[in-house]
């Protein structure tokens, strides 16, 4: 039988004797914890020397002798010698200190386990006898692979002392676009505040009954949370000692307030993290068969909110036939921007693609120019979530034939 301890080194003194490639990979570990970390041989690898000339270890080069255990909470011989690494592990023995012996074959007094980390979940493996570090630290991949994943129920049951706040970027609706750390850290949240938009429909659902879930959904028409409110709720959250996951569509810092909510975090003290999104602005269009640049046709990318004030650049923009507009939250504004291009000057053949509700089952996309946009849009009765792109490349058939390409929603 094999006890596995947690044991934080931290501050406490580790021996190691040997100044090989073995003792370098292990000091790293060990360094890394906040070890003080001793080495005694009387050499050193280049990789061990590297390390100690970083400050990780000190080193005393000589042979080691019974006199370096004083004071040493573990020990660890790796000298190349099976004899020597025996006698150290004998010596440790008889003063009781725990010695890790890494000759091949041989059990010291301890043993390290294979070892991952995700979050503040340490997991090791071990065999519980007879070594067999290539089983182990297979056994300790897969298990990491699914903590990164979030596939395993990482979820605090204790408050932590401090809480903190992850922005999280979903994507631009389906799960299996947001990235492996963002799934890990729903996997971890005490509190989820979830946007309408992005993923949230397809991951709510599959949240612990006990999570938390406030939707500060902003569904136009409908009254949406401020967002003084959103960022009261979520340090208020993270200072009661719970893991807040702000969930929001696309990208946080794509017209997300992502930054807002990220001052005010600092501005209360919150520990507070953001984790990149697959932004509706290049993902919707690409989901319609658009690429937002081209070589040779379109070698640049304005992205613009359409509530905003219609902008000189904006209109520059869209009359450049080598840029593309890519407007997000455009329905409402459509009309008066169509119309302020063709007053700027833009030619009215330059095509517009709108691409509603991009990646999801209802996403559909309608095609015209600038001179015939606004009507076709009316007449296909175009809603939000949409975004639309002015650009040679919202030509229909630009890439794909109309034939080779369609929405996903019939594909
Ligand atoms: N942070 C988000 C954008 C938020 S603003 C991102 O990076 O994608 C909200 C706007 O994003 C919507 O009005 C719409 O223009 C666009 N949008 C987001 N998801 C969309 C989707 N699946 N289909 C079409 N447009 C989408």
């Amino acid at each position: 039988m094999t006890t596995i301890l947690g044991i934080p080194l931290a501050g406490r003194d580790v021996l190691m004797v040997g100044g090989g490639a073995v003792t370098a990979r292990r000091l790293q570990r060990f360094a890394a914890d906040g070890a003080l970390v001793r080495i005694v041989a009387p050499a050193l690898a280049p990789e061990t020397r590297a390390l100690v000339d970083g400050a990780a270890a000190t080193w005393t080069p000589r042979a080691f002798a019974a006199g370096d255990l004083d004071g040493a909470w573990l020990v660890h011989t790796a000298t190349g010698d099976p004899r020597i690494d025996l006698d150290v592990a004998a010596a440790c023995e008889r003063s009781r200190i725990l010695c890790i012996n890494a000759s091949d074959g041989a059990h010291g007094s301890a043993r390290l386990t294979a070892q991952t980390t995700s979050g503040d979940v340490a997991v090791g493996v071990v065999s519980d006898a007879g070594v067999d570090p290539g089983r182990s630290s297979r056994v300790r991949d897969a298990i990491g692979t699914l903590l990164h994943d979030g596939a395993l129920p990482v979820r605090r049951r204790r408050r932590a002392a401090a809480g903190r706040v992850d922005l999280i970027g979903g994507g631009p609706g389906p799960a299996d676009l947001m990235t492996v750390r963002a799934r890990r850290l729903l996997a971890e949240a005490d509190v989820v505040v979830a946007d309408r938009l992005g993923p949230a429909e397809e991951i709510l659902p599959h949240l612990d009954p006990d999570v938390l879930v406030i939707d500060v959904g902003k569904a136009p028409g409908a009254h949406p949370v401020p967002q003084d409110e959103i960022n009261r709720l979520l340090v208020a959250h993270a200072r009661d000692g719970r893991r807040v996951v702000r969930l929001k569509g696309g990208d946080p810092f794509v017209f997300g307030r992502g930054g807002e909510e990220v001052l005010a975090c600092l501005a209360a003290g919150v520990p507070v993290d953001v984790v990149p999104g697959v932004t509706s602005a290049v993902s919707v269009p690409q989901a319609a068969g658009i690429p937002v640049t081209h070589r040779g046709t379109s070698a640049a990318v304005h992205i613009v909110n359409g509530q905003a004030e219609i902008s000189a650049t904006t209109l520059a923009a869209m009359a450049d036939p080598a840029v593309t507009t890519v407007v997000l939250m455009g329905v409402a504004a459509l009309p008066r921007l169509v119309a302020a291009a063709l007053r700027a000057g833009a030619p009215a053949g330059t095509p517009v693609a709108i691409v509603e509700s991009g990646h999801t089952p209802r996403q559909r996309t309608t095609h015209a120019t600038l001179g015939t946009i606004t009507e076709a849009a009316t007449a296909a009765g175009v809603r939000n979530p949409a975004v639309i792109v002015v650009g040679d490349v919202a030509a229909a058939g630009f890439l794909y034939s109309a034939r080779s390409w369609q929405d996903a929603a019939t594909r």
